[in-house]
This record gives structure tokens, sequence and C-alpha cells, in this order.
């Protein structure tokens, strides 16, 4: 028989997996849908110190995973697989994948947001390569290396913080002479003396061949360009990037509403739309993006899955 189930959830981060939670535990048929493995930003992130009741020294993927056993043990199920298209005009949905096509009676759109890059030539050729969006995996390559932190938000300034405890140096580039960063996290920051700053500029150029060898700074009150190239004993240095994130909700452009830079809009009880398609987390717009909004929004949501399909689902 087709394997019709009450809910899919697109995308295994905290909004997603609580969505997973609070569905499975409430007897609905849920399947979690992840393009590789479940977690989401959350993974790269080394220390989760504000989500309420976390253990001390709980790093991401250890919050995740224990929401993933949760999940499991409320009987959800997970596959890997990436959603091309979705179809959300009947009361069944049908959600195309790249391995399998996917049938549900309601859809909950947890698919958050992506690292975004700085757009600066060379960056996209030297990833992997000494230019990184992800500190917690890549920070020990650096070890004793010199390190650039792009960005002036919290993510950047608390990855800084991070690289210090592996890189020789660990210097904030930033586009104005203020941090966005939170002032708890600005004051860890300019104590700690391993990091320096360089201020009002952006990244214009990296260059290397094969490797990170230089970058190229460019001061955007005075014009002036700088071009740092590696130490010779080093041969290299690091580029971390956290310049923000971009929504990954291209597939359901015009489909689900959205606003202009692509974040999806839900009424407060995470409606889009769309009748049973509701949507959690990071890809929509809100005013706070952290882990516990995005499970906040992830019960909500279904929990109201739960009850369109009871009341409304013809
Ligand atoms: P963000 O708050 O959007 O900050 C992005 C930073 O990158 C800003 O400083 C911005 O500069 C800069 N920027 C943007 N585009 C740029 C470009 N093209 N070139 C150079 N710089 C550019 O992003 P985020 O730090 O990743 O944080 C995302 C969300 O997660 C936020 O809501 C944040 O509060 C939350 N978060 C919270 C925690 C925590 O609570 N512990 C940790 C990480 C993230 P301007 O300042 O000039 O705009």
């Amino acid at each position: 028989m087709e394997n019709i189930y009450d809910v899919i959830i697109i995308g295994g981060g905290p909004a997603g997996l609580s969505a997973g939670l609070y569905a499975a535990r409430g007897k609905m048929s849920t399947l979690i849908l992840e393009k590789e493995k479940a977690g989401g930003q959350i993974v790269s992130t080394e220390e989760v110190a504000n989500y309420p009741g976390s253990m001390q020294n709980a790093t991401g993927p250890i919050l995740i995973d224990r929401m993933v056993e949760q999940c499991n043990e409320f009987g959800a199920k997970f596959e890997k697989d990436t959603i091309k298209d979705i179809k959300v005009d009947e009361s069944i949905k049908v959600l195309v994948g790249e391995k399998a096509t996917y049938k549900a009676k309601s859809i909950i759109i947890a698919s958050g947001a992506n690292p975004r890059p700085i757009g600066a030539p060379g960056e996209r050729e030297l990833t992997g390569k000494g230019v990184s969006y992800c500190a917690t995996c890549d920070a020990d390559f650096f070890t004793d290396l010199e390190v650039f932190v792009i960005g002036g938000g919290d993510s950047a300034v608390e990855e800084a913080i991070f690289l210090t405890k592996f890189a020789r140096k660990v210097t904030i580039v930033h586009r104005r002479d203020e941090l966005r960063a939170a002032k708890s996290i600005q004051d860890k920051a300019f104590n700690n003396a391993k990091i320096d700053f360089i201020w009002d500029s952006t990244v214009t150029e990296i260059k290397g061949d094969g490797i990170v060898e230089s970058v190229v700074f460019k001061n955007l009150k005075t014009g002036e360009t700088t071009e740092y190239t590696a130490n010779e004993d080093d041969g290299t240095f690091g580029i971390f990037v956290f310049v923000g994130y971009i929504p990954a909700t291209e597939i359901f452009k015009g489909i689900i509403n959205m606003d202009e830079v692509g974040y999806i809009i839900t009424d407060d009880n995470m409606k889009t739309n769309v009748p049973g398609v509701f949507a959690a987390g990071d890809c929509r717009v809100k005013s706070l993006r952290q882990v516990i909004t995005a499970a906040a929004d992830g019960a909500i949501a279904a929990i109201q899955a739960e009850k369109y399909i009871e009341n409304e689902l013809e």
C-alpha cells in the first residue's frame, strides 16, 4: 500500500527535530528528511551556552544527537534525500526527492539557512583550501597559524574566540568600526590577547595556488587596499567567513510566500499561505534565530499540523 505520512519534515536541525519529536510523540506517522546528516548550523557550534538546561560544555553535535535520539524513541523515521520539488495544491502533498517521491497529509519546512559567502574573487576556488565557513570543523587545520575571521556578528566573534584555542593569532575583519555581536560576546573578544581587529574593511580578493596565500583588504573609509601575504614559514593562513546566512528556500519560490530575501512568511502558528504547509526555524521570517526559537517553532508547527489533519483536511 502507498505510504502516506501524517507529516513530513524537511530539515533535521533543531526546528525539524523538535517538530519530529512533537509529531511522533503525538502519534502522527512522521518522516524527517535531511540532505546528509541531521544537525543544521548548530552542529558547527562548539559551545551552546544559551539553550536553557543544556549541560555544561554541551556542544552543538551533543545537543543534536540527543534530539535525534528523542525522535527515534517516539518512532519518527529518518531518510537522507534532497527534495527538488513539492506539489502542495491537493490535500495529499507530494515531495519529489533525488532518491524517491514522498507523500504526506502535511509538511513542515525546516530547511534552515546556509552560510553567506563574501562574494570575493578566489573565495569559491579556495574554499576548503584555507577558506572555511565552519570553525568547529576546520579550526584544527590552523593550529599555530594565523587566521582571519570575516564579520562582526555573534557567529564571527564567538567563532573567533573559539579559534584562539588553535591559531597563533586571530584577526577579526569587520566592515564597520563597531561589532554587531552581543555585548557579552564582544567583551570576551576584547579581553582576549590573541584577538586583533581590522575595522571598516572588507575582503576584495583571496589569492593562492591551491591553498590560500594572500588576501586583499579594502578600507571602506579611506579606499586604501592592503594585501596580507602568508608568513614564509607558514605558507598559508585561514580565512573564516561568518557574514550571515541565506535561507535554504529556493525550491519553494512561487509556491510558498516569502519576503524579498527568501525567508518564508508564516503566522504565529507557523502556517504558510498553503493549508497544511508549515514552516519552522531559521528559514522563516522572525526576529531571533536561535536554537531555542527554532525548537519552539518546531513544536508549534507539529501541534498545528496535527490540528490541521484533525479539523481541516478534507
Ligand atoms: P549576522 O548577525 O547577520 O551578522 C553578520 C555579520 O556579517 C554582520 O556583522 C555584518 O556586518 C557582516 N556582513 C554581512 N554581509 C557582509 C559582507 N558582504 N561583507 C562583510 N561583512 C558582512 O549573522 P550571524 O553572526 O551569523 O548571526 C546570525 C543569527 O544567529 C543572529 O540572529 C545571531 O544573533 C544568531 N547567533 C547567536 C549566537 C548566540 O546567541 N550565542 C551565536 C551565533 C549566532 P554589519 O554588522 O555591518 O551588518
